[in-house]
């Protein structure tokens, strides 16, 4: 064998151990998921990977909560950085029963998640009013075709802005 060929085995080996790996999280997401449907939730599940080890799981909350944000996903974001801080999650991994909706996508960007794998699609999802494929669609438009109506209001009325301490400046100059 030469050192290449090792190498293409050592790689093939790793990439293995990842899939499996992946399929190993995947598989909890689903069983996080399924058991949460049984205690009258939504069927998604999340888990938080670090270092080959979770630190964070989540499923959805709203039945509880009434909270739309209560998405498995955004609680497994918020309990790490809770008991490790929001740096935890920069190259962190995020495995989800389904296919992660704009806000909680956006939210593992934000936090500096380095990747995301789901099980279920959003087509999986479709016959069963699950999909937020509908709203990927809709944000993909400008945001004055939108069914939400976003308008930019600037701020002529902040006085402290006309005197040349915007927000954002005052910001930038705390002390
Ligand atoms: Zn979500």
């Amino acid at each position: 064998m030469t050192t290449a060929e090792a190498t293409d085995d050592h790689r093939n080996a790793r990439a293995m151990d990842t899939l499996v790996d992946t399929h190993r999280f995947l598989r909890q997401a689903v069983a996080l998921a399924r058991a949460n449907v049984d205690e009258g939730g939504r069927p998604f599940g999340a888990v938080v990977v670090r270092n080959g080890e979770v630190i964070a799981t989540g499923v959805n909350e709203f039945h509880r909560s009434g909270d739309i944000t209560d998405h498995a996903e955004l609680l497994a974001l918020r309990a790490v950085a809770r008991a490790h801080g929001s740096d935890a999650l920069k190259g962190a991994a995020v495995f989800a029963s389904g296919h992660p909706c704009p806000m909680c996508l956006a939210a593992m960007r934000m936090a500096g998640v380095g990747l995301v794998a789901y099980a279920y699609s959003n087509a999986d999802a479709e016959p069963f009013g699950l999909s937020t494929a509908a709203i990927y669609d809709d944000l993909r438009l400008p945001l004055g075709e939108q069914s939400m109506a976003i308008r930019h209001v600037p701020p002529v009325a902040d006085d402290a802005a006309a005197a040349g301490d915007g927000l954002y400046a005052h910001w930038a100059h705390r002390g």
